[in-house]
């Protein structure tokens, strides 16, 4: 089989590299010519675990090429994945233009039946535009070539996105047409051997499916975010509570840990998208409301701590920060809560150094020297006033505690991911602040 995968950012290119990993012809579509030149060099713009080997493997064995032409890609292509991405527009609803841009190129150029496959995250009805705007371009050529349109979203976690994809927990696949629903079908059987379930359903199912499964993530977060604040006024372990609650099957273990807030590139984005398409259809989805309000909030609650031990004086505090993409194993910042407490701690007058394992390039094409960089966990801590620990990276987990109190002038940690025991940092002489726990004095 033949397929195109428009958009080569987190989705498309583990989408594309994973396809053709199953003996699949790909072609990846992207209009960034840099990209396209780095990534046909073997050079891989993002950080993700594993991705690099199996892209260049797969070039190498002239299964996955690159190109900027969408109109050369298309050539006797099964089936199109548009995997562009989809930013939030200023009212918080999905940015459709570029699926629709690609839509349009589509039309434009196509010669041969197609399955035109909406695999970037979008509103319900996105489908019918992507079906409408392809129609209009094979009219405006005067051509009638069949084509068909479905939704099929990502579930892929950053950081562990080659074996999401290989192992994924189901595949989504709305579609109308059998037809089309045969082409995804063979393409995605590899990743079902294992009994993975393929669930069909229709259009819009599909597109609210992916919406509902991160807004129920985020509520997930932001309760528990909730619950440790509530934890904090009144003497409670927000670590205890989770393992009370968690061993109850019917909530589960995962998705109840305490801490910043969630940030990254979907949940911030989808959480509001949904909020609006219900706005729009005179329905107040209110549990979302309070999931957004509570996750801003929690963002900023490192550094309300930190204002709270120097009596609201930051000004000339040198704070480290460990941890600036959004999450561990990735390079991705988007809607990361270390801009937002950097913002904060700056306009505080307070004075930062960072350090990330693999994030710092991308924070320095974000934010500039705004902040400064350490070139290990420890250069960070040099006559620190505080440490605050943002993303969880494992680095960060048993680091050396003397050198730790060697480098830095107040033995301070403000811990966003509860990382750390109570009782080791009262053994080690720390004062120690986290979520939804007993600060240690
Ligand atoms: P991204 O920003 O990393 O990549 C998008 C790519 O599309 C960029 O390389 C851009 O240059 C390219 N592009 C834009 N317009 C184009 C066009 N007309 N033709 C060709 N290329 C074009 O985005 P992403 O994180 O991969 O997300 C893509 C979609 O998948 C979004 O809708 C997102 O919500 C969804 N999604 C993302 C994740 C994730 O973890 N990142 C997971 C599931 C779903």
């Amino acid at each position: 089989m033949k397929i195109s995968v428009v958009g080569t950012g987190y989705v498309g290119l583990v989408t594309g590299t994973c396809f053709a990993e199953t003996g699949v012809t790909v072609t990846c579509v992207d209009i960034d010519k840099d990209k396209v030149q780095d990534l046909r060099q073997g050079i891989i713009p993002i950080y993700e675990p594993g991705l690099e080997p199996m892209v260049k493997n797969n070039v190498d064995k002239n299964r996955l090429f690159f190109t900027t032409s969408l109109q050369e890609s298309l050539k006797d292509t099964d089936a199109v994945f548009i995997a562009v991405g989809t930013p939030p527009d200023e009212d918080g609803s999905a940015d459709l233009q570029y699926v629709l841009d690609v839509a349009r190129e589509v039309g434009e150029h196509m010669e041969n039946y197609m399955v035109v496959v909406t695999k970037s995250t979008v509103p319900i009805g996105t489908a019918e535009k992507v079906r409408k705007t392809l129609k209009e371009a094979l009219d405006k050529r005067g051509v009638n070539i069949d084509f068909d349109v479905a939704s099929n979203p990502e579930f892929l976690k950053e950081g562990d996105a080659i074996d999401d994809f290989l192992k994924p927990d189901r595949i989504v696949i709305g579609t109308d047409s059998a037809k089309a629903e045969d082409i995804l079908s063979r393409l995605y059987k590899p990743f079902v051997l294992n009994g993975h379930p393929v669930i069909s359903m229709d259009i819009p199912s599909a597109e609210l499916t992916k919406y509902a499964a991160n807004s129920m993530l985020a509520t997930k977060i932001s309760f528990m975010n909730d619950i440790a604040n509530l934890c904090e006024l009144v003497g409670a372990d927000v670590n205890s509570v989770r393992r009370g609650i968690g061993s109850d099957s019917r909530i589960g273990n995962k998705f109840i840990y305490a801490g910043t807030g969630y940030g990254g590139s979907c949940f911030p984005k989808d959480v509001k998208a949904l909020i609006n398409t219900s706005d729009k259809n005179n329905h107040s989805l209110d549990i979302l409301k309070a999931v957004e309000s509570v996750n801003e909030r929690q963002k900023t609650t490192l550094v309300n701590k930190l204002m709270y031990h120097f009596n609201n004086d930051l000004k000339g505090k040198k704070i480290a920060l460990w941890g600036l993409s959004f999450k561990p194993h990735t390079d991705d910042m988007r809607e990361a809560p270390a801009l937002s407490i950097i913002e904060k701690l700056r306009a505080e007058g307070a004075e930062i150094t960072g350090y990330d394992p693999v994030a710092m390039e991308e924070s320095k094409r974000r934010i500039g020297d705004s902040i400064q960089y350490a070139r290990d966990q420890y250069e960070a801590l040099v006559d620190a006033d505080a440490l605050l620990l943002v993303t969880e990276w494992p680095e960060f987990r048993t680091p050396n505690y003397n050198v730790m109190k060697k480098l830095m002038k107040n033995h301070l940690i403000m811990d966003g991911r509860n990382i750390y025991e109570l009782s080791e940092m009262k053994n080690q002489g720390f004062i120690y602040y986290s979520i939804g726990r007993k600060a240690v004095k």
